[in-house]
C-alpha cells in the first residue's frame, strides 16, 4: 500500500494534469483550475458542485460566502479546513455559476476519482446535488437523503458517504440552514466508527445511540499531518 507521502506526491502529478486540463469548454472561460485544497492524507473529504467567482479568481475552493459558511460549520465541530480535503465535482467554473453541465461532469469525472483514489477519506461529505448524484450514481435528489450515511465503495475504496445540503442552499433558506448544521453534527461520530466494511454496498449506517460532544472530534485528538501544500 502506498505511504500517505506517495499518496500525496501523485496528487500533485494529477494537479498538474489538471491544472492544464483543455478537455471541456470551460477551459476558454476559466481564470484558472480550481484542484481542490487540504489535508492529502485527511479522513473527512468535501465534495462541492463547482468552482464560482471567488475560487476562480483564487484557484481555491469553497472561499466565497458558501465557503465561510462551511468553515464555520466545521468550527462547529472542532475542525478547520487544514484537517480536511475540500474539492469539487467541476474544476472550472461555468460561466455565470450555471448548473455543470453531463458533458462537463464526464470529461472532469476521472481528476475526482483519482482524488478520491489517492486521499481515502474514510467518510466522502458530498455538499448538494451534484456531488451526491454523481458519487451514488443514483439520481435521487438531495432533499430525499440528506443526513443518511451509506457504505459505499468509492473510486475503489469503502467509504461512508455522507449527503447533506450545499452550504449555498443554507444561505438562502434558514430551514435549509438548520438542517444543515443538524446533519453536520453528525459527522464527528462518523468519523469516529471503524473503517467502512469493504464489502458494502449501498448500506444504510445505523444511526449513533447518542451524539458525540464536539470535542470529541477525533481530528482533534490526533496529531497534526502534512497539508497539501499545492498552492
Ligand atoms: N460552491 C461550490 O460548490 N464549490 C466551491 O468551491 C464554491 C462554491
Amino acid at each position: 500500500m502506498a505511504s500517505a507521502q506517495e499518496r500525496r506526491e501523485a496528487l500533485k502529478v494529477v494537479y498538474r494534469e489538471a491544472m492544464g486540463c483543455v478537455r471541456c469548454p470551460l477551459s476558454e472561460t476559466r481564470t484558472t483550475v480550481v484542484f481542490g485544497a487540504g489535508d492529502a492524507d485527511a479522513d473527512l473529504m468535501f465534495v462541492g458542485e463547482a468552482p464560482g467567482r471567488d475560487e476562480d479568481a483564487s484557484g481555491l475552493p469553497f472561499v466565497g460566502r458558501a465557503g465561510k459558511l462551511l468553515e464555520s460549520l466545521l468550527a462547529g465541530i472542532g475542525m478547520e479546513r487544514s484537517d480536511v480535503f475540500i474539492a469539487n465535482v467541476l474544476k472550472c467554473r461555468p460561466p455565470q455559476n450555471r448548473d455543470p453541465q453531463p458533458s462537463e461532469i464526464a470529461a472532469c469525472s476521472s481528476f475526482l476519482e483519482r482524488q478520491l483514489a489517492l486521499i481515502r477519506p474514510r467518510v466522502v461529505c458530498t455538499l448538494g446535488n451534484f456531488a451526491t448524484k454523481l458519487l451514488r450514481d443514483d439520481p435521487t435528489g438531495i432533499s430525499r437523503i440528506h443526513g443518511r450515511a451509506e457504505e459505499r465503495l468509492v473510486a475503489g475504496h469503502p467509504v461512508r458517504l455522507y449527503p447533506i445540503y450545499h452550504p449555498a442552499a443554507g444561505l438562502r433558506a434558514p430551514a435549509v440552514l438548520e438542517q444543515l448544521e443538524a446533519d453536520f453534527a453528525r459527522l464527528p461520530a462518523l468519523l469516529a466508527l471503524p473503517a467502512a466494511n469493504p464489502a458494502a454496498s449501498a448500506q444504510e449506517v445505523p444511526e449513533p445511540a447518542d451524539e458525540s460532544p464536539p470535542d470529541a472530534a477525533p481530528a482533534a485528538a490526533e496529531p497534526p499531518r502534512e497539508q497539501l501544500d499545492l498552492f
